[in-house]
């Protein structure tokens, strides 16, 4: 894993870029011995350091305290996470299958001697290991141990009786977090992925804005970048912050909306008089305009450059462009596609 992360250039992967790779690389290079093994707790715990490590750093190592809490990180996307998976309970669902062969006596060599060295013709469920049987064999019977209330008469009760690692992981999370309202909202495929990222830190009130940063002791400033007035909080610099209206107004005008002040996403989920793709687009347009006055808040605090908000406008155009290109103009109603010309969107 270490060895991965010094071959990836840190500087040039986003957080959705390091997302994609702690997901599809390295929360899966255990996984062959993680089947096989419960893999010591001294292990799983440098895996997930490692991979905690690389979304927030881009590295190895990381000392700072990370924006959101890994078990936020690791819930289901649908309830507010990112769906990384948790390496040490994949690892008790993993072993779970031999659990399962064990119950369900499967005809394989590996469970005939374990039913001929150990079980000896005992019921799996009743069986205790011996202590001085193997710390492998132990750990089965643990797992076993874990996932007795999941089987009823020997059967797994999920699944129609069958088990896979992905009921099992589901089964021993337990993860009864309600879904949230803005899954859609930050999740559209009309999204650019790192506007997705920032949303997400957004909606958890997880970006470094200038309130936090004083209250964890690393500046003495509180007052807005962007605006010199007040002091810079998240709701200051997506709601009242001077900078942001204008943009707001900007975008409420550009786009004939009602000059309503603030601009949330949600509310352009109800505008009636729009088809499904037009609040899909407007939604991510929203996204994008959030996403560039988080940029423009940080141009200004490191090159003390304060960008005119008809530039974050024409950005969020350009990102609006870059949606339509690749959700596909067939599916877009002529309507639809008249509407986004007259916009400058196509
Ligand atoms: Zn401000």
């Amino acid at each position: 894993m270490v060895k991965r992360i010094k071959g990836w250039n840190k500087r040039k992967i986003s957080y959705t870029g390091r997302l994609i790779l702690v997901k599809s690389v390295l929360a899966t290079l255990h996984n062959y011995w993680a089947q096989i093994f419960v893999l010591p707790a001294g292990v799983m715990d440098r895996i997930q350091a490692l991979c905690r490590n690389f979304l927030w750093e881009g590295s190895d190592s990381y000392s700072k305290a990370p924006l959101v809490s890994w078990k936020i990180v690791c819930s289901s996307t649908l309830a507010g996470g990112l769906g990384i998976i948790d390496s040490r309970i994949w690892n008790v669902a993993a072993v779970g299958k031999l659990v399962w062969w064990i119950a369900s006596k499967k005809d394989l060599l590996w469970i005939k001697w374990i039913d001929k060295v150990y079980l000896k013709g005992r019921d799996w469920f009743e069986y205790q290991p011996n202590p001085n049987s193997s710390w492998a064999w132990r750990q089965v019977c643990m797992v076993k141990e874990k996932m007795a209330a999941g089987y009823s008469n020997g059967k797994w009760q999920v699944n129609d009786g069958h088990y896979n690692i992905a009921d099992g992981y589901n089964w021993l999370r337990q993860d009864h977090t309600p879904n949230v309202a803005w899954y859609n909202i930050v999740w559209s495929r009309l999204n650019t992925p790192k506007h997705m990222f920032n949303a997400w830190l957004i909606r958890h009130g997880r970006l470094l804005t200038l309130d936090r940063l004083y209250k964890m002791g690393i500046t003495s400033q509180r007052t807005c970048f962007l605006c010199g007035y007040q002091d810079e909080t998240h709701d200051h610099l997506f709601s009242t912050c001077n900078f942001t209206c204008h943009c707001y107004a900007r975008f409420q005008n550009w786009l004939g909306l009602p000059s309503t002040g603030v601009v949330l996403a949600e509310r352009m989920l109800k505008i009636r008089s729009c088809s499904g793709f037009m609040r899909k687009l407007l939604c991510s347009l929203v996204v994008a305009l959030h996403y560039h006055v988080w940029h423009a808040r940080n141009l200004c605090r490191v090159e003390q450059k304060v960008l005119h908000p008809k530039a974050i406008i024409q950005a969020v155009r350009e990102d609006g462009r870059m949606a339509i290109i690749k959700y596909n103009y067939c599916q877009m109603s002529l309507s639809d596609r008249e509407w986004c010309r007259v916009k400058g969107l196509m």
